[in-house]
């Protein structure tokens, strides 16, 4: 089922300036439970939470991020990132895509968590805004960055060109379809991702908006090399290798 997203507004809400606008929530630890897991493939576990605490829940942008709190194996009361990928305040259900991978505590309870395994969420804390009528939008990105991708190929128009950089050979699978003129280039190896990106960004228009979340070196070095205005460009860090619970805010 093609995941929606409800366009509630929050009255908490305040608007700040800095750089870009953005909008800062009171944070909400919500108490949820698992209501149905379903696996992607053999790169995402997609878990549909649900509870009365999310009748009230907002996440107005595409890469927003909440705090799932868990316990792992040993007990230890874990935090982990991730995307709030759908919202149904109807059915008070919040959907997240956590990508697997080996050696993470939130990759494993995620992929061991059953209907009525309970958690809580928190946030988001903030909404940074990114402009909707650009003409052009560049998203680069490996599975972590997937479902903010998705979230924002569905809110885009039918005029709207799209250049979508993926690392991971399988990743396109789990592309939303949309409205706009998509274009994918998926790409296994590392350095061949990174070089075409350099160069398809040499010739940019100025009326693109780039956006792009992964790993830490990588997403460092697209910081160095990307040569755009920053206003029209978000790269963050999603997590780092060798890394447990790493995370950078945006455009640091
Ligand atoms: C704003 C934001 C939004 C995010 N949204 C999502 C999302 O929607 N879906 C999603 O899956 N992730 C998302 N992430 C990334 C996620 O928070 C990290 O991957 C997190 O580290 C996973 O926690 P973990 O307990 O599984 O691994 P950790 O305990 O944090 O790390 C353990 C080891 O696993 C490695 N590792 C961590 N993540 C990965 C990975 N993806 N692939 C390979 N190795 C990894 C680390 O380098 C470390 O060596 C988001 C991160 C941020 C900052």
């Amino acid at each position: 089922m093609r995941p929606s997203f409800s366009t509630a507004t929050n009255d908490k809400a305040s608007t700040i300036t800095f750089n870009l606008q953005s909008s800062l929530y009171e944070i909400t630890p919500r108490e949820v439970t698992v209501k149905s897991v379903q696996t992607l493939g053999n790169d995402y576990v997609r878990l549909i939470f649900c509870g009365e605490s999310l009748h009230d829940f907002v996440s107005l942008g595409f890469d927003d991020h909440v705090k799932v709190i868990f316990s792992n194996v040993n007990n230890e009361t874990l935090r982990r990132n991730y995307t709030p990928r759908a919202y149904d305040q109807k059915e008070e259900t919040l959907t997240i895509d956590f990508a697997l991978h080996p050696h993470g505590d939130a990759a494993n309870w995620a992929e061991n968590a059953a209907v009525g395994t309970k958690a809580i969420i928190a946030g988001p804390r903030m909404t940074l805004h990114i402009d909707d009528n650009f003409p052009c939008y560049y998203f680069i990105g490996d599975a972590t960055a997937l479902p903010a991708i998705n979230r924002k190929l569905e809110t885009l128009g039918e005029n709207t060109i799209v250049k979508i950089y993926l690392l991971g050979e399988r990743l396109a699978e789990h592309l939303m379809t949309s409205l706009a003129l998509v274009e994918v280039f998926s790409f296994s190896d590392e350095r061949m991702f990174k070089d075409n990106i350099i160069s398809a960004c040499e010739d940019v228009s100025a009326n693109t908006f780039i956006w792009g979340a992964g790993e830490y070196t990588l997403m460092q070095e697209f910081k160095q090399q990307l040569n755009h205005p920053k206003h029209k460009m978000r790269i963050a860090s999603y997590w780092r290798k060798g890394e447990e619970s790493f995370h950078q805010e945006h455009n640091k």
